[in-house]
This record gives structure tokens, sequence and C-alpha cells, in this order.
């Protein structure tokens, strides 16, 4: 009989053998500075939300400092990203919720709080979502057992039937998490994230997925539909083109 934690531990031990020797934590930012850093992030290549963040740091030096400043000042220095005339404001925003809530601007405390009620109440703050809720568990120096699931990841987990398209990134994530083997540790955790974002960034591609190639091509009916249909255009018949 079928079972997805089985199966998704399949489609893990097979990507990480492709892509395990890759996958080291990339940055070691205490809570807030990774909060602000998935905010940065939204929509915006990963090296020009990290220049708008060393903008910000160079420039203010402080949390408290961008909380308290002109916009148009914050604005500026997030030039590097899209949208800086809303994500300014926004990201003020938010410091200042924390402040209100904490009396400080420090998310230290998450360290010894349960994740799930960190996570909902990272996500009680406007613009974070479940992905940024999981990005602030998982990649800041918590290093906490969260699932962040990206574009590619989702786009992945779609074509390999995980998840249904109609159910959309944002509540996609919980689901994509409970999936995941119980035994799984926090690192294990990242490291399934890593693989399937890469597999869609290297093979399954939003057009033209790489089928032929690729070390799901067995377990994934997508893939056999697609690449069974020969001498046409792939991308025109995946039945998902996000
Ligand atoms: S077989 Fe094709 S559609 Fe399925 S995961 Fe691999 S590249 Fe993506």
């Amino acid at each position: 009989m079928y079972d997805v934690k089985d199966f998704v531990l399949e489609v893990h031990k097979r990507l990480y053998a492709v892509y395990g020797s890759q996958i080291k934590y990339f940055h070691d930012y205490d809570p807030l500075s990774e909060l602000v850093s998935t905010l940065l992030s939204h929509r915006t290549k990963n090296s020009h939300s990290a220049e708008a963040l060393t903008n910000l740091q160079n420039t203010f030096g402080s949390w408290e400092n961008v909380r308290d400043a002109d916009v148009s000042e914050v604005q500026a220095a997030l030039k590097p990203c899209t949208w800086p005339e809303q994500k300014a404001p926004r990201l003020q925003q938010v410091l200042r919720l924390i402040t209100e809530q904490r009396g400080e601007l420090n998310l230290d405390f998450l360290a010894d709080t349960d994740v799930n009620k960190a996570r909902l109440w990272l996500e009680s703050f406007p613009g974070v979502g479940p992905k940024s809720s999981a990005a602030v568990i998982s990649f800041s120096n918590l290093r906490g057992r969260a699932l962040p699931v990206d574009s590619h990841h989702y786009r992945v987990a779609v074509r390999l039937g995980l998840i249904d398209v109609k159910i959309g990134e944002g509540k996609a994530n919980r689901i994509l998490e409970n999936q995941v083997p119980a035994e799984f540790t926090a690192k294990e955790m990242f490291d399934h994230h890593q693989v399937m974002m890469r597999h869609g960034q290297k093979v399954c591609f939003y057009f033209k997925p790489d089928c032929i190639n690729c070390v799901l091509l067995d377990s994934c009916s997508t893939g056999k539909t697609l690449s069974s249909t020969v001498g046409e255009n792939i991308s025109r018949h995946s039945p998902i083109n996000n």
C-alpha cells in the first residue's frame, strides 16, 4: 500500500545522493536578521536581497536604528530589492510590532519556544507566511526543525503528486512538512528542502523539465507522461506551469 512518508523518504534518498554533498547551512544569522532577510527576499534574487541586508547593516548599524529611521532612508538602502517602496514600510512595521510585543527588538527567545508556537507567532506579523516562519526556524542559528517550501520545491512536489496544485504554495507548506518522516532531524528537514529546491532549479525546470535525466522518473507520473510525448514541446503538456 502507498505510504506517502515512505515515498518522500525514497525521493529524499535519491535526491540526496545527487545533491547531498553540496548542502550546508549557508549562513549563521540570528533569528531577527533571518526574519529581515526573508522579508527582503520576496521575488528577489538571493544576491540582491543579501546586498540590501548588508546596506541596512552598514547604513544603520542596528535593527533599532532601521526601525526608527526615516522610511525614505530605509527605502534607499533596499534599492537592490524588488519593490523597496513596499518593503521599507513593511519592514519598519514588523520591527515596531515586535518591539511592542516583546519590549525589545530581539528574537533569540524563540530558541526556547515550541517550534509550532514560534511559527504561528511569527506568522501573525504582516508579510510573514509559512515559508518565512520556516526559514527563520530552519535557516537562522536556531537551526530548528521546520520545512521551508519555495517555488522550486513546490513545483517538484506537485509534479510528483505529493500536493494538489490547487492548494497553493502557502497552504502546501505544512502539508508537505507533515509528509516528511517523523524521525527526520532538523538538519534532515533542511536537507530535504535543499534537495527539492535544487532539483527544481537543475532538472525539474519550470519549462521543459529534463525528465529523461531525472532520478525520479520511474516514480513520477508527470514525468512518465511528459517523457512519452515524443517530438513535442514537453512544456506545452505539463499539467503544471508554475
Ligand atoms: S520526472 Fe520530470 S516532472 Fe517528475 S520530478 Fe523528474 S523532472 Fe520533474
